[in-house]
C-alpha cells in the first residue's frame, strides 16, 4: 500500500502513533484522498474474496466507513455468500441474477451498497453470516460466534484466541481480549502474564481471562488499543481521574468485575455454556502455511477457563461465590435465586 496508493497519514487529536492511512485510488474506483484500509479490512475484502486488487479493497473500505458498516462483518458475510454460491446453496435466483465468483471484488462492492441501502439480496446479507447460514440451512458453516463474524486472528495459529472469541460478551470480537499479541510475544508481565507457545492449548486459560479483564477495564476507559501505556500508568491515570488511589490489583479487579457483570447480563438473556463455542471451520486443521496441522484443544481449554474464571460448568454462569467476591450480589436473584437465599441465611 505504501508503495502504491498511500499518499499520507492521519491521526486522532495529537496522537503520536498516527495509525490512519490516506490513500488515492485510480481507475474505476477513483477517489482523491480517502481512508486507507487496515489489516482486518485487507483480509476481509482481499484474502477472503480472493482478490488482490488493492485499490478496489481500499474503495470497499471507504464505502463501509461512509455507510457506517463494520468491514469484518460485511467482508466475511459476503465471502460466506461466495462460498455458498460455489456450493450451489445460493443461486442467481437468490441474488437477483448476480454471479458470486471468487476474486470478483466488483460484485462485492456492489453488494456493500445493496446491504447499506437494504436492496434485493443485500437485505439477506445485511443480517450477517449467522442469519444467512440459518436461512439456507447451513448455519454450521458460518464463521461466527454468537452472531458476530470472526476477526482475522485465527485460533489455529494462536490457540488462545479461541477462548477469546468463544467467551466474549459480544461474539467473536478481537477487541475484547487481544490474546494474539500475547501469543506473538507481547505478554504484559505486570499483569501476571507469561509467554506461551502459540500453537499449544496448554496454559492459555489464565492469560486469556487476564487479558479479557484488562481490556474490559481499558475499554471502559475509552483508550485506544494501539497506545497501550504500561498498566501501572493506566492505574495512575485512573486514580487521577476519580480522585482516589487505585492500584494495579484493584484495576484488574475492576476489569474482572465488569467482565463478569457482562457475563451475568448475557446469562440473564439466555446465554449458557453451549454458546461458548467456535465455528466448525476453525476446528479443522489447515493443510499448509505456518499454522498447518494445528487445532485448539478447545474443550480442554474451556474447562480450564471455567475453573480460572470461577464459572459453573453446568450452566455457564459465574458461581454465586464468584459474584459475591466481585461485589455483584445484586445479580444473585436473577442468576442464583436459591443461592441468594442461602447466602442471606449465612
Ligand atoms: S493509534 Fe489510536 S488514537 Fe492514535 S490515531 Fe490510531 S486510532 Fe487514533
Amino acid at each position: 500500500m505504501k508503495d502504491t496508493i498511500q499518499t499520507g497519514i492521519g491521526s486522532c487529536h495529537t496522537c503520536p502513533i498516527s495509525c490512519w492511512r490516506v490513500v488515492e485510488t485510480r481507475g474505476m474506483y477513483k477517489e482523491a484522498r480517502i481512508d486507507g484500509p487496515e489489516y482486518e479490512t485487507v483480509a476481509a475484502f482481499g484474502s477472503l474474496i480472493l482478490s488482490d486488487d488493492l485499490e478496489a479493497v481500499a474503495y470497499a473500505n471507504h464505502l463501509c466507513n461512509a455507510y457506517g458498516l463494520d468491514t469484518i462483518s460485511v467482508g466475511s458475510t459476503i465471502a460466506f455468500a461466495y462460498h455458498l454460491f460455489e456450493q450451489g446453496v445460493i443461486t442467481p435466483a437468490d441474488t437477483g441474477g448476480l454471479i458470486l465468483r471468487w476474486g470478483d471484488i466488483h460484485t462485492a462492492i456492489q453488494l456493500v451498497g445493496m446491504i447499506a441501502r437494504q436492496q434485493g439480496f443485500g437485505v439477506i446479507l445485511g443480517e450477517g453470516s449467522r442469519a444467512v447460514g440459518r436461512r439456507y440451512g447451513v448455519e454450521d458453516q458460518a464463521v461466527q460466534v454468537n452472531g458476530l463474524e470472526v476477526a482475522m486472528h485465527d485460533p489455529r495459529a494462536m490457540t488462545g484466541m479461541g477462548l477469546i472469541y468463544a467467551t466474549s460478551p459480544r461474539g467473536a470480537c478481537h477487541n475484547q481480549g487481544d490474546m494474539y499479541w500475547v501469543e506473538l510475544g507481547r505478554a504484559l508481565e505486570e499483569l501476571g502474564m507469561s509467554l506461551t507457545d502459540k500453537s499449544s492449548s496448554e496454559g492459555k486459560a489464565f492469560t486469556s481471562a487476564r487479558i479479557q479483564d484488562w481490556r474490559s477495564l481499558y475499554n471502559s476507559l475509552i483508550m485506544c488499543m494501539f497506545s497501550n501505556p504500561e498498566p501501572h500508568g493506566v492505574a495512575r491515570m485512573l486514580s487521577a481521574a476519580i480522585g482516589r488511589e487505585v492500584d494495579l490489583q484493584e484495576a484488574i479487579y475492576l476489569g474482572e468485575r465488569a467482565w463478569n457483570l457482562k457475563r451475568a447480563f448475557n446469562n440473564r438473556r439466555g446465554l449458557s455454556r453451549r454458546h461458548d463455542k467456535l465455528p466448525k471451520l476453525l476446528l479443522e486443521p489447515l493443510h499448509d502455511g505456518g499454522a498447518a496441522g494445528v487445532v485448539p484443544d478447545f474443550d480442554r481449554m474451556l474447562r480450564e477457563f471455567y475453573q480460572v474464571r470461577g464459572w459453573d460448568w453446568a450452566t455457564g454462569r459465574p458461581t454465586a461465590h464468584k459474584l459475591v467476591e466481585l461485589g455483584l450480589d445484586f445479580t444473585l436473584p436473577d442468576l442464583w435465586p436459591l443461592a441468594d437465599l442461602a447466602l442471606s441465611a449465612d
